[in-house]
């Protein structure tokens, strides 16, 4: 059997990300290391890890228009900071929270989170459906969105931004258990007179779909609306893994979907489309019995 163990040749604490781009050119196999928690899953060596914590790179700073999150600010900071999560009707705490536990939150990194990409991301989920960018040392501020349909990139990621809007916003998720991957999260948000809705973990990476694109147009969908939106998820591809089948993500996708919107935009449904939804019923684990909801009218933190 082969060894499961990622080697380092030398470590280097940089004082600041200019340090660390200059370092990353060097060698391709030179890697930035944020928590981690996921590099250290594979089997390969790096010639130089670049630790950026003494970058003060870890703070979420709060400006007139904007929050920064310094890439190597945890999950569990983006999870509990309250004035991000009130601006976004607590979808980052609600995206992260089922993360494993809070030992592995307070160890990953946004920036990692960010720059991986991974396909069941939680955290991409959320962040897409916002006005976010990624600032990047070498290629500057990109939006999140372009950021994610560019390759490979031999950068370092120093903030994510998030810019203020009157925001109405939720995240919701499946998961087969408590604290595992999710088998699909959507994400909605209203903002600049947009609905802005992700799909994630279809396995593949969060895809976005925006405005006339999702199917909606008002901030208070009508039932037409939430229909055209079941068909616009529906129609995204998807695959197959442990976590679900192609089939079943595309069934569930539609109900967690309307689900996410009716949730940030306070509407209910009419009996007739829920029974119409209802043909799929989205497992109790996406639903408020489970901690991955808020309960109207209960502090979040009495059901966490
Ligand atoms: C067991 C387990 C279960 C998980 N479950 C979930 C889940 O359910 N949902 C979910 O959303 N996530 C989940 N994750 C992923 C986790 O939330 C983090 O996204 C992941 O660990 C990456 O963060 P990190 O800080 O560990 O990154 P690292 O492992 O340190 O780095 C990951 C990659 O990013 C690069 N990198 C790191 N920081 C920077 C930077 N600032 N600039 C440029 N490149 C950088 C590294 O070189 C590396 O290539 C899980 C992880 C594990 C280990």
């Amino acid at each position: 059997m082969g060894e499961n163990v990622l080697k380092f040749g030398t470590y280097v604490r940089v004082g600041n990300a200019a340090e660390a781009y200059e370092l990353l050119q060097k060698n391709r196999n030179n890697k930035i290391v944020g928590g981690g928690i996921w590099m250290r899953l594979g089997s390969r060596r790096v010639a130089t890890a670049i630790d950026l914590s003494a970058c003060g790179l870890d703070q979420i700073e709060e400006t007139e228009t904007e929050f920064r999150i310094g890439a190597m600010c945890t999950l569990r900071q983006l999870e509990r900071h309250a004035g991000l999560n009130a601006l976004v009707n607590n979808v980052f705490e609600f995206a992260v929270h089922d993360i494993v536990g809070v030992q592995l939150r307070n160890t990953a990194t946004v920036g990692g989170s960010i720059y991986g990409r991974f396909g069941f991301s939680d955290v991409l989920s959320a962040f897409l459906a916002l006005d976010s960018y990624v600032e990047l040392t070498g290629a500057g501020r990109v939006p999140l969105a372009e950021f994610v349909r560019m390759g490979y990139v031999r950068d370092v990621i120093e903030h994510v931004v998030v810019v203020k809007h009157d925001y109405r916003a939720s995240y919701e998720a499946v998961r087969k258990a408590a604290t595992d991957f999710p088998s699909l999260n959507v994400t909605a948000a209203w903002w600049n007179n947009t609905w802005h809705v992700t799909v994630g973990a279809r396995p593949l990476r969060a895809t976005l779909l925006q405005g006339v694109a999702c199917g909606l147009t008002n901030e208070q969908p009508s039932e037409d609306e939430l229909r055209a939106l079941a068909a616009s998820v529906r129609a995204l591809s998807y695959g197959t893994n442990l976590w679900g089948s192609a089939d079943y993500r595309r069934r569930i996708s539609a109900p967690l979907a309307v689900q996410a919107v009716r949730r940030a935009a306070g509407i209910e449904l009419s009996a007739a489309l829920a029974r119409e939804l209802e043909t799929v019923q989205v497992p109790k684990f996406a639903t408020d019995e489970y901690s991955c909801r808020r309960v109207p009218g209960v502090d979040s933190s009495e059901v966490r």
